[in-house]
């Protein structure tokens, strides 16, 4: 056997062991001089069918790798690439789509076939194509999950820090934001006002009308804190059954009673519908303020505390009242105890 003999007979072997089909295009009369065989016999067509030359193999490419394939081999052509790669599926005989890849690459002619040829293998890439096509639903599904977790954890986020009758931050929030607020209080020497608002005689409420009416109550009066709340500022949180707390940054004490004022007849003027027979009720209520200063020593559960006995002092002058709390000692006495009782108790 000579050496050429030898070496096609290497090369034979070295094709079978790594499944790979080799295929030659002549590139000048664009004859395909030895025809991917091995493919077609994958792909279950007959010899006969593979000989004369039935089944095109441009004829089998799915109809979304086409476009690939041929910019593939375009790019290769004109030098965008070194190669010619791609992947693609091809037809098979029964119907079913077969992915396989292509690797090749011009070769210039010699005496025995002149002219620039493309030569290249085929080969089957189905096994691995399917389990990357696995892995990426796989990954979508894992994606998916992440987004309904994080979904799920905002809404928890969510019933965990807010009051779910009012929708207003509960008190553990409160204390929270408070403690943060009260430390950037310190920190820049900004005054932090804060208001303890509670419905005067609400019990009456409950007794004339029932629970749920009381409710329907309530939630009409957080809105009225919420709307006298700066977006991104203050706090507005409900404290307790009736009890609502509202942090004022940077607001000093005679902003924080004009807050507190304007809100005291926000409620005032309100009607809340209750029962079904167009009957509504009014209700008032009273406010403590009270205004931390840079220096004051006060933390912000002392300062919730100040304000809280405010309130009281407040319900004590007969209700639907405003006080402010005693001036700190560092205020220089400046700010006696402020009460405005502008209607009376219900
Ligand atoms: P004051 O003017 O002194 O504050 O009198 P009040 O009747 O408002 O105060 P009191 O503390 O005696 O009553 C508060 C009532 O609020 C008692 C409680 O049953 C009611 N309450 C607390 N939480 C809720 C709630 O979530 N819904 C309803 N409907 N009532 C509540
Ligand atoms: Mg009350
Ligand atoms: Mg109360």
């Amino acid at each position: 056997m000579g050496e050429v003999d030898l070496n096609k007979e290497r090369l034979e072997l070295a094709l079978e062991a790594a499944g790979l089909d080799l295929w030659e295009n002549d590139l000048i009369t664009g004859n395909v001089t030895r025809k991917a065989t091995k493919t077609f016999e994958e792909l279950g067509f007959t010899e006969d069918e593979i000989v004369s030359g039935v089944q095109d193999i441009y004829g089998l490419f799915h109809p979304d790798d086409i476009d690939t394939v041929r910019k593939a081999v375009a790019d290769h052509l004109t030098g965008v690439t070194p190669q010619y790669r791609c992947e693609f599926r091809l037809r098979s005989k029964s119907g079913e789509w077969v992915w396989f890849a292509n690797y090749g690459r011009i070769m210039d002619g010699h005496s025995a076939t002149p002219g620039k040829r493309l030569i290249g293998v085929t080969f089957n890439i189905h096994d691995r194509k399917c389990r990357e096509t696995e892995i990426a639903q796989i990954n979508q599904q894992l994606t998916e999950q992440n987004r309904l977790l994080q979904q799920l954890n905002t809404a928890l986020e969510r019933l965990a820090a807010n009051d779910s009758l009012t929708g207003l931050s509960n008190r553990r929030t409160l204390m929270e934001l408070g403690a943060k607020e009260y430390k950037r209080t310190e920190r820049f020497g900004h005054p932090l006002s804060l208001l303890v608002v509670d419905i005067d005689l609400f019990k009456a409420v409950n007794d004339a009308y029932g629970h749920l009416a009381g409710d329907r109550v309530i939630c009409a009066v957080a809105q009225a804190c919420a709307a006298r709340k700066r977006s991104g500022v203050d706090i507005v949180a409900r404290f307790g059954g009736e009890e609502f707390v509202i942090v004022l940054p940077e607001t000093d004490g005679p902003s924080a009673l004009r807050v507190a004022e304007t809100l005291r007849q926000d409620v005032e003027a309100l009607r809340v519908a209750v029962g079904d027979a167009g009957k509504d009720v009014a209700v008032t209520v009273s406010i403590g303020v009270a205004t931390l200063h840079k220096g004051s020593g006060l933390d912000f559960e002392e300062l919730v505390n100040r304000a809280d006995k405010a309130l009281y002092q407040a319900k004590g002058t007969g209700r639907n009242a405003v006080y402010v709390a005693d001036a700190q000692p560092d205020d220089g006495g400046m700010a006696a105890p402020t009460q405005l009782d502008l209607g009376g108790g219900i």
